[in-house]
């Protein structure tokens, strides 16, 4: 049963013509959670087939257009696909003006249900439950109100199932800059997608901008003892984001780029294997 995180944008907001900008996928043994919605999202899905009627909630993490921009394309799509199912949005409160605003343009055809769930929380906390999956946003530190989303995969009672399962779990912090509390939040995450803009000879304009080097969020990765690191959202300076890869290594080697297309499965896992 499939656990794991499928990059479709690893770049930050400039355009770029191999890079799309932040949208990422979620799935808990086959439940799709959409994580932010940068413009040509719903080309990236059509591109790795991954089908829009798959995705019942979307998470949106703040309100800079490289991270939302795409959602207004897709949830006319959604429509013309003939989708009846209800879609949940998470996002920031301003959200509902732009969805209003949306609809009011072009909502007449779109027939399903779209219920906008306003964040709005100074901790960490529970937005949704799923059968597969809890999930829990909680604030981030970008200037403007921003959130990141913890995942963990739930365990089923089943009869024939064993009792011992090790459940999965994954979190996303995009856009930051570091904060103490976020250690906490993250705490022991299978793989944690992690901001990193720019590399630490960029700290101070990463700083100014509340975004994070390469280096602070490996920091955070060996600190919160995370299983992967996924660096994404790269500055288009770098038209080769190795020098992001190199940097975080150093300090946390199991990190690795987002890269278009690229899924990080977490593998089913029994608890007993873990002091193994
Ligand atoms: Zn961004
Ligand atoms: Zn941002």
């Amino acid at each position: 049963m499939e656990f794991s995180l499928t990059t479709l944008g690893s770049a930050s907001a400039k355009p770029m013509v191999d890079r799309y900008s932040s949208v990422h996928v979620l799935n808990a043994r086959g439940r799709l959670f959409l994580i932010d919605c940068c413009e040509g999202a719903q080309f990236q899905l059509v591109r790795y087939k991954i089908s829009p009627m798959k995705i019942d909630r979307i998470l949106i993490s703040h309100l800079h257009g490289d991270h939302v921009f795409g959602i207004f394309g897709l949830l006319s799509t959604m429509a013309l696909l003939g989708r009846t199912a209800e879609l949940h949005i998470y996002a920031p409160r301003d959200f509902s003006s732009m969805l209003n605003f949306f609809m009011g343009h072009f909502g007449e055809g779109i027939k399903y249900p779209i219920t906008h769930h306003p964040l709005t929380f100074k901790e960490r906390q529970v937005i949704c439950e799923t059968r597969t999956v809890e999930v829990s946003a909680f604030p981030l530190n970008h200037g403007i109100e921003t959130y990141g989303f913890h995942f963990l995969e739930k365990w089923q009672e089943h009869p024939l199932a064993p009792t011992d399962r090790y459940a999965r779990s994954a979190a996303y912090c995009c856009d930051t800059a570091p904060f103490p509390e976020l250690e906490e939040y993250v705490r022991g995450v299978d793989i944690l997608l992690h901001e990193a803009t720019y590399t630490e000879e960029m700290r101070a304009l990463a700083n100014e901008r509340y975004h994070s080097t390469a280096a602070q969020a490996a920091d955070l990765a060996r600190r919160a003892g995370v299983g992967k690191l996924i660096a994404a959202h790269f500055s288009s300076r770098y038209k080769d984001p190795d020098v992001l890869l190199q940097e975080a290594r150093a300090i946390f080697p199991e990190s690795y780029l987002a890269c278009e297309g690229e899924k990080f499965n977490v593998p089913y896992r029994r608890l007993n294997e873990e002091n193994d």
